[in-house]
């Protein structure tokens, strides 16, 4: 079971490339490199909703 928090915490750090729409890992709030699927440098954060 995951605590809310963490849960948050996990989809905060999900970044979208804007290219492929591929999701990649941030680490620790940072950004990827690229995208690991197409190697675009254009990332974006993904948006978190609170319910
Ligand atoms: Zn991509």
């Amino acid at each position: 079971m995951a605590f809310p928090e963490a849960e948050a915490r996990l989809f905060r750090d999900v970044w979208i490339c804007m290219k492929c729409g591929a999701r990649n890992r941030g680490y620790g709030g940072r950004p990827p490199e690229k995208c690991r699927r197409c190697k675009s440098k254009r990332l974006r954060r993904k948006k978190v909703e609170k319910a």
